[in-house]
Formats: C-alpha cells, sequence, structure tokens
C-alpha cells in the first residue's frame, strides 16, 4: 500500500499556455506562503504534465506566475525522478555541455538540439516549506534546467542561437497553436 497517493490523482488538467504567452516570457514571483494551496496547485502541475504525457512543467505553464515546478524524468541510467519544487534556485551547472534534443509542453510537437550542462543542483522548498536539494545528471540534469530557465521566464528557444532558433520560430508560427 501506499501511504501517499499518486501524484497528480486529486489535480485537475489546466489548459496549457503557449510560447507568445506573456506569462511564458516574465520571471514568476517567489511564493511566499506555504501550505495547502500550493500543494493543490503541484497537483494541478502533475495532473496537467502527465495529461500532456511531459516529463515536467512549471507553474507559469498553466498560467500561474509563481515559482514552482513538478518533474517526472528519467536521467540516463533509467533513474525515474519524481518531485516538486518551490522557489527553485539553480545553484550548479556544470560538467560537459552536451547538445540534445529538447522539447517543451509549451511548443508542443517542437524539438530542437539545444545545450545544457551534463549535471545540475537545484535548490528549492517543497510546499510545506523544508529546504529540499535536487542533483540530476544527464536527461535529468537538462530537465532541471529547463524547469528553473520557465521560473526565470526564460523559455528554451531563447537559448537557440541562428538555424535552430529560426528553425523553431517557423514551426511554432505554422502550429496550429502557434503565436498570431
Ligand atoms: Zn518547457
Amino acid at each position: 500500500m501506499r501511504k501517499r497517493p499518486i501524484p497528480g490523482s486529486a489535480g485537475r488538467v489546466r489548459a496549457m499556455r503557449t510560447l507568445g504567452d506573456a506569462v511564458l516570457h516574465a520571471p514568476c514571483a517567489p511564493v511566499d506562503r506555504f501550505g495547502p494551496a500550493v500543494a493543490d496547485l503541484v497537483e494541478d502541475l502533475f495532473a496537467t504534465m502527465y495529461a500532456a504525457r511531459g516529463v515536467g512543467l512549471a507553474a507559469n505553464q498553466v498560467g500561474v506566475g509563481r515559482q514552482v515546478f513538478v518533474y517526472d524524468c528519467p536521467d540516463d541510467e533509467d533513474v525515474r525522478h519524481v518531485g516538486h519544487i518551490v522557489n527553485p534556485r539553480l545553484v550548479l551547472a556544470d560538467g560537459v555541455v552536451v547538445r540534445g534534443p529538447e522539447g517543451c509542453l509549451s511548443l508542443p510537437g517542437i524539438e530542437a538540439g539545444t545545450e545544457r550542462f551534463d549535471h545540475a543542483v537545484v535548490e528549492g522548498f517543497t510546499w510545506e516549506g523544508e529546504p529540499v536539494p535536487i542533483e540530476g545528471d544527464g536527461f535529468f540534469a537538462r530537465c532541471l534546467q529547463h524547469e528553473t530557465d520557465h521560473v526565470a521566464g526564460t523559455v528554451y528557444v531563447d537559448r537557440l542561437t541562428g538555424r535552430r532558433r529560426r528553425k523553431v520560430l517557423r514551426a511554432a508560427r505554422r502550429a496550429p497553436w502557434g503565436p498570431a
């Protein structure tokens, strides 16, 4: 028997915000009051992330401009990492820089080779306000950098240059959800 329910099972699937929506392109405000309201938001983020088959989701992607993200992401050794973090700070990103395919639930159907560090440490809090560190390697390190970027108002496209960036923006314009 599980002591706790499956993440997201009590959550509500929320509408996904897509590239061009102002809430994705501005820094999120820190959470200043921990507790059940934050837990409810985390549940909704899990429900929405699983419905969209993602490996990570930040609160501003569902229109809530607060510093929260959730993840359910494998690393390169296929170890699964599941959790949430509030007021995350990327305190370390090091190791080799790897250009690997990266996607985002706010740019559905699009992927681009994006450079990320192979190792990352994020520090923040649980919804109850307990300090929590998260450390990741490989694909999970990529996820941690991608999600802390979201909280800062940065989308992975912002990290692309030249041909890769133009290609993603062109695909986004042509997508059914694309910015007008
Ligand atoms: Zn994303």
